[in-house]
């Protein structure tokens, strides 16, 4: 019988470190890191994020602006807003909520948001230093992944990953991050032909499709880590793309969903945050 990977325990255990950072640097009369995040109009996903980063974000003591601009808003209007937070010394991370209204341009706006406080991760310049392996800032999900894998405390090196999906903010970033450890990395996607036999040869697969359940006993090896990313919603439940209980016991490691994957994002676009201000200070 294989193992939960525990994502709240390890969230909460990254959130008390940047507790005690920001707690140091107040009692040491130091700047708080601080977030601002803008949503255009009133997109009832992009509204629950917000809210739920802002909760997060305070308890750990971080200041967090809202910036709420009208549906309605010049794609101009929109861009001196961002240039107004990029020039703001005490706005360390900016968060553009996703999607915009259709009459905006989304690759051009996010292209105005500075790279140095781009703790999402979405612009080109944010994403071509994942690629490049340069230092930057990592993408919340698929460091997510990787984090949950570092928390084995087991070598990536040489193991035999397949990451299913390809999406540009899942499986992409995830297949390079963990190339970027030095694991041997194939991704797949809607068009790979014998998708079974290849997930079977991953001693990790990661899993990004957003098809519940899809995945069961008959794709994975005995032993295999499997990272769960899929979030839909089926009958009101938040429910995988892995159909744990009949991956478990073929598992040594499942991720659950919820308290997997999904439980580690907001922490870790948190701590971009804290590293944000840091580099700005070094
Ligand atoms: P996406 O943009 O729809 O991409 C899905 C990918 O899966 C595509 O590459 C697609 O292949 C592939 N795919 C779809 N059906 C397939 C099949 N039957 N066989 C093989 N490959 C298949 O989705 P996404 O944005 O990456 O999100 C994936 C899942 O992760 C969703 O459930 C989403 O809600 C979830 N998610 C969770 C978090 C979190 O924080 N937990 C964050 C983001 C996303 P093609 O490229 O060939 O079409």
């Amino acid at each position: 019988m294989g193992q939960i990977i525990n994502g709240k325990e390890i969230a909460a255990n990254i959130k008390e470190e940047i507790k005690s950072f920001v707690e140091n640097r107040a009692e040491n009369n130091k700047r708080i890191p601080k977030i601002a995040s803008i949503l255009v109009g009133n997109d009832g996903g992009s509204i629950y994020y917000m809210n739920n980063q802002e909760k997060v974000a305070t308890s750990l003591g971080l200041l967090f602006k809202k910036v709420i601009l009208e549906d309605s808003i010049k794609e101009d209007n929109l861009i001196d807003e961002i240039h107004k937070l990029n020039n703001d010394m005490n706005v360390d991370g900016i968060i553009l909520q996703l999607p915009l209204p259709k009459h905006i341009d989304e690759k051009k706006v996010v292209a105005e948001i500075s790279p140095e406080k781009d703790i999402d991760c979405l612009t080109v310049e944010s994403q071509g230093k994942l690629y490049m392996g340069e230092a930057g800032f990592l993408p919340c999900t698929p460091n997510s992944v990787l984090t949950l894998l570092k928390s084995l405390k087991m070598s990536l090196e040489g193991k035999e990953v397949v990451v299913l999906g390809r999406s540009n903010i899942v499986g992409k970033p995830a297949a390079q991050l963990l190339l970027n450890e030095n694991s041997t990395v194939t991704i797949c996607h809607s068009r790979t032909v014998n998708l079974k036999e290849v997930c079977k040869r991953a001693d990790i697969l990661v899993v990004a499709i957003g098809k519940p359940k899809f995945v069961d006993e008959t794709f994975i090896k005995d032993g295999a880590i499997v990272i769960d990313v899929g979030t839909s919603s089926v009958e009101g439940k938040i429910t995988g793309d892995v159909d744990f209980d009949k991956v478990i016991n073929k598992a040594s490691f499942v991720t659950p969903v919820p308290g997997g994957v999904g439980a580690l994002t907001t922490t870790l676009l948190i701590k971009n945050a804290c590293e944000a201000l840091k580099n700005n200070e070094n």
